[in-house]
């Protein structure tokens, strides 16, 4: 699936492969891409509303998305509680 901001990934100029970390010295590194690429908010939603699991996107690992996941679902929560 091709959506428009993905024409200016920063990740575009770079080995696939480098945000496909197997440790987390290579979960900084691509990181350190994403840091400065004008899209990563929408990358980083993208991969949110897709559950995609693997690899680094918007600068985020697996994990760091399962936790934003979990804390927007626990705010959700909180809120239908109030
Ligand atoms: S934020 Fe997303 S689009 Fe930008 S470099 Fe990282 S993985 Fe690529």
């Amino acid at each position: 699936m091709h959506e428009s901001w993905m024409d200016e990934a920063r990740c575009r100029s770079f080995p696939p492969d480098l945000f496909f970390p197997h440790n987390g010295t290579g979960v900084v590194a691509a990181s350190k891409v994403c840091a400065v690429c004008k899209v990563r908010t929408e990358c980083l939603e993208h991969a949110l509303k897709n559950r995609i699991a693997d690899g680094v996107w918007g600068g985020c690992s697996e994990r760091q998305r399962r936790r934003i996941i979990k804390a927007r679902r626990e705010e959700q929560e909180a809120q239908l509680a109030e």
